[in-house]
């Protein structure tokens, strides 16, 4: 689950973390009660939105005046934010957080996320923290370093005292210095997070550590454990396919493609995906029946990949094992008696009952295209999806 910056940094204040999370509107007219709250400015107006790279996609602005406030405040409400976060569509900005702007002397990096192969959290961090971070990770990768993390023991103090020399961050402060990044790794730790990012952690004058950006992801899976936080959910800002997808108990992922792929099994799913760029083409998602979808919930399904616009060709893809090829045979046929199917389709079913299905999408009215291997299918696809661009 993704949270807002202002949620992280409630979270984090709470912790006894350095930072100040402002105040949060969705209407302008909020905004005088909003800067009263605030002692005097210059404040930050920033887009809350579930994505970050919003500094240089024009959703972070500094103001001296109140006036000045108000219009960017103005101007970042409601805009669509494009970030490389974001996919081109962008995101709609629903709300805003005022700050006091901080003053500060240098940016760093530190983040903690699960490092699968050492299945252990790591702590990364760099001198180089600010909006160029994506850029540095891929021209510089040595400046983040890492450092795994025990989770019985969470950072040493040892293991602190190292990251704060590495900084090159001043003497005098080494004891708040050490203490944030412990706390960082103990909130991790704590609250089953896939993600802690303060990018960047800024420097004060006074030579303190200053969180000025946070970004907090909850693993799903954990979330069971901390349902304190559960209110932290905005649904405005998740897809509304996948949360329809989640209400038949399917699981839809969102891509950046034009080939809707219906599968059964993630394994599957990603060897459709891996298939369907060897030839040439870009999933638009993928959505998961699952092993025991009902002929309903594909029907569901199927609907859900047709109200994709940027879908100019379905893929179907089963390996029938529990599923059965002729329950996601029925589904495809009903659903295309709901909704007009009015893109190309390109069928694959193999496993349990596949001539019951073939039989079924033979003696029905469907449009449709039978590939006897995922290359075949993979291959039609593509093709289909040139043959509609052309
Ligand atoms: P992101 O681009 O989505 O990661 O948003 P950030 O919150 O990191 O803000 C982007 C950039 O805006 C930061 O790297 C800072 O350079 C700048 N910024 C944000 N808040 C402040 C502030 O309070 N004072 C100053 N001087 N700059 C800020
Ligand atoms: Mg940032």
């Amino acid at each position: 689950m993704k949270i807002h910056e202002y949620q992280a940094k409630e979270i984090l204040s709470a912790r006894g973390l350095p930072v100040e999370v402002g105040v949060v509107i969705s209407e302008l007219a909020q905004l005088d009660e909003a800067l009263q709250k605030i002692s005097s400015g210059p404040w930050v107006i920033k887009a809350q939105i579930h994505a970050g790279g919003r500094g240089k996609a024009g959703g972070v602005k500094l103001a001296k005046t109140t006036r000045e406030t108000r219009e960017w405040a103005k101007q970042i409400l409601g805009m669509n934010l494009v970030s490389p976060q974001t996919g081109p569509q962008g995101k709609k900005v629903r709300k805003i957080l005022i700050a006091p702007a901080v003053e500060y002397t240098r940016e760093l990096y530190v983040s903690v996320v699960l490092d699968r192969k050492n299945q252990c959290p790591v702590f990364l961090y760099s001198t180089e923290g600010g909006v160029e971070i994506e850029e540095l990770a891929a021209t510089k990768p040595q400046a983040i370093q890492r450092v795994l993390i025990d989770p019985a023991q969470g950072m040493l103090p040892f293991q602190a005292r190292e990251i704060y020399f590495n900084l090159n961050l001043p003497k005098e402060n080494i004891a708040q210095g050490t203490k944030v990044f412990q706390r960082l790794v103990q909130t991790f730790l704590d609250l089953d997070l896939s993600l802690i990012e303060i990018n960047p952690m800024v420097i004060l004058k006074s030579g303190e550590l200053f969180c000025l950006d946070a970004k907090i992801m909850f693993e799903d899976n954990g979330l069971l454990r901390h349902a304190e936080y559960l209110n932290m959910r905005d649904l405005d800002e998740e897809d509304p396919r996948e949360m329809e997808a989640a209400k038949s108990g399917l699981s839809y992922i969102s891509l950046n493609g034009d080939i809707g792929c219906l599968v059964n099994g993630a394994g599957l799913a990603m060897a459709t995906a891996d298939a369907i760029q060897y030839f040439g083409g870009t999933p638009a998602n993928f959505l998961d029946v699952g092993g025991g979808a009902s002929t309903a919930s594909v029907t569901h399904a199927f609907k859900i990949i047709l109200s994709d616009s940027r879908v100019k060709a379905i893929l179907v893809n089963i390996f029938g094992g529990i599923m059965k090829c002729d329950v996601i045979a029925q589904g495809i046929i009903d659903a295309a008696k709901q909704v007009k199917l009015n893109v190309p389709l390109v069928i694959r079913l193999e496993g349990t009952n596949v001539d019951k299905g073939k039989e079924l999408l033979k003696s029905s009215s469907l449009n449709y295209k039978f590939a006897d291997s995922l290359n075949t299918a993979a291959k039609e696809v593509v093709l289909a999806v040139q043959g509609a661009n052309v």
